[in-house]
């Protein structure tokens, strides 16, 4: 009997600089309002705290291929983040659960239909359609890194006009801080990837769009909205 009744997906892969293979891709965690001035702009309050949703492992787009423009918005935006890239398990850390331990660093783009989220938000509903969607996920090739995480400067810029500029310092949770939150939460393994949330400047793509974004020391990604 074959393995599988029908031929199994690939498993989505993101390049890592110097290495031969790819980081697989087992899923993806993401941050909301992790910087105060973000959450200002979502309208949200001062002492809510940030909080997790998800997103399909192939929502990735690695570097090399362009987004497609989704179906059923009218209001796709730019989120630009810091991706922690999950390698191992740690077994001797005192947090609920076991903490993973951090194999690298990436830069992404969670893409949003903030009309779709919007609505979603008013009716009390998920965000899945909102932000889980095909193609919801650039991301760059990963830097393995040891040592203290980034704090430096995260950017995007749409058509060569910088529309997000700030530093990871700013956050909210700190990388550390939200690998233990999430820890408590999920059994973090290596191929999981937490996008850590946007700063404020949030705003509109259409299709055709070129889009560059970078955090310092940790590189830059580039695309064309499809
Ligand atoms: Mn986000």
């Amino acid at each position: 009997m074959a393995e599988y009744a029908i031929a199994p997906p690939p498993v989505p892969v993101v390049p890592v600089e110097g290495e031969a293979g790819g980081f697989p891709v087992r899923r993806i965690l993401c941050v909301g309002r992790n910087y105060a001035a973000h959450r200002r702009e979502m309208g949200g309050d001062d002492r809510d705290p940030p909080f997790f949703f998800a997103k399909p492992a192939d929502a990735i787009v690695p570097p090399g291929r362009n987004p497609a423009y989704p179906p059923r918005t009218a209001n796709l935006h730019h989120e630009i983040e810091l991706v922690v890239a999950i390698g191992g398990v740690g077994s001797d850390v005192p947090v609920e659960g076991a903490l993973a331990l951090v194999y690298g660093y990436a830069v992404g783009v969670d893409l949003t239909r903030r009309d779709l989220q919007n609505a979603a938000k008013d009716k009390g509903q998920p965000w899945e359609a909102a932000k889980g969607f095909d193609d919801s996920a650039p991301i760059s090739a990963i830097r393995r890194w040891t040592g203290p995480a980034p704090q430096g400067r995260i950017a995007i810029s749409v058509n060569g006009a910088v529309k997000q500029d700030a530093v990871v310092a700013d956050m909210i949770w700190s990388v550390p801080e939200i690998v233990s939150e999430a820890s408590k939460l999920w059994a973090l393994a290596p191929g999981d990837l937490i996008y850590t949330g946007t700063p404020e400047g949030v705003g509109p793509l259409v299709r055709g769009d070129k889009v560059t974004g970078e955090v310092e020391g940790v590189g830059a990604l580039s695309f064309t909205v499809a």
